[in-house]
């Protein structure tokens, strides 16, 4: 089975099932991004501040897979936020990674106290022109500053990377992304494979269809339209989520997985708030 595709508002397309690789050491990253092709993935989640760019670029190179075959993400860091700082760090990315043409390039994060994100916007914009990145678009951002970027350069993000799991479905920044035409990736879609992984309406679901846990989370991601990365280092369970494209939920599992949101009671979010992260 090959991942489904969703399209970009500049008409670019990605798989919708991807594979992460946020905490791997670099070594292992060669590896385990290797593994992960075996299993089917096509395409891979890196970033500058994950140190592994260099060991997806060395699993990449001895794949045997074309750079039509795969699709590859890196992300901008907040250090090298600014213009001309923007295009020198995405030069030293894809030094790293060995590509000549990137397919997509995200800002990490939005950092408004820095309040340099336009500017980060506008030399990715220029990247995109110049042909070094076929899409571009940006993670961890607020409603208002996915609005400034668009109002300030006429130019939407393609995608939003952002926290996104059952216990923090998202609903409101979903929904602005789909009113925006932005699709929304999410990030840490396992809940980093926590309490979410043992609940009991998740376990349901997985016996009904003779999945897992993981998988059944996964499939919810798919059905809801996001894009999805899952991590592992394991490679039964690298094999065992990209299998998750086998599975498919019916409407009543996808009400039943949206009723597990935690956003109300503020408890849903594991990582840091983009609005007050710098
Ligand atoms: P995740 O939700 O994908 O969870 C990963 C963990 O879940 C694994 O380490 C393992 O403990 C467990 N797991 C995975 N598969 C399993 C299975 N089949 N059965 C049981 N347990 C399983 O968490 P993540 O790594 O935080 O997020 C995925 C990717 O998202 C990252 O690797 C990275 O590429 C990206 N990410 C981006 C940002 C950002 O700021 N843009 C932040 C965090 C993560």
């Amino acid at each position: 089975t090959l991942s489904p595709t969703l399209t970009f508002n500049d008409g670019n397309t990605i798989p919708q099932l991807g594979y992460g690789v946020w905490q791997v050491e670099d070594d292992v990253a060669e590896k385990v991004v290797r593994q992960a092709f075996e299993a089917g993935f096509r395409h891979i989640d890196t970033a500058k501040i994950y140190g592994n760019e260099a060991g997806v670029g060395r699993a990449i190179a001895s794949s045997g897979l074309t750079p039509e075959q795969i699709f590859i993400t890196t992300k901008l860091w907040n250090a090298d936020q600014g213009y001309e700082s923007t295009l020198a760090a995405f030069e030293e990315s894809m030094d790293r990674l060995g590509l000549e043409t990137l397919d997509l390039y995200l800002i990490h994060w939005m950092q408004p106290k820095q309040d340099k994100y336009v500017d980060t916007w506008k030399a990715l914009i220029e990247l995109q022109k110049r042909g070094r990145v076929k899409s571009i678009g940006v993670s961890n951002f607020t409603v208002d500053g996915l609005q400034r970027l668009i109002d300030e350069t006429g130019v939407v993000p393609a995608i939003h990377q952002i926290e996104l799991h059952p216990y923090f479905s998202q609903r409101e920044l979903r929904e602005f992304g789909a009113s925006k035409g932005i699709l929304t990736q999410a990030w840490s879609p396992l809940g980093q494979g926590g309490e979410l992984l043992e609940d009991a309406a998740v376990a349901a679901i997985a016996a009904k269809h003779q999945a897992t846990p993981a998988q059944v989370v996964i499939a919810w991601h798919l059905a809801i339209g996001n894009v999805v990365i899952p991590k592992s280092v394991t490679e039964s369970r690298i094999r065992e989520n990209y299998a998750a494209l086998d599975v498919t939920l019916d409407a009543e599992d996808v009400e039943a997985i949206n009723a597990l949101d935690r956003t109300a009671s503020g408890e849903g979010r594991i990582g840091p708030d983009p609005a007050v992260s710098d």
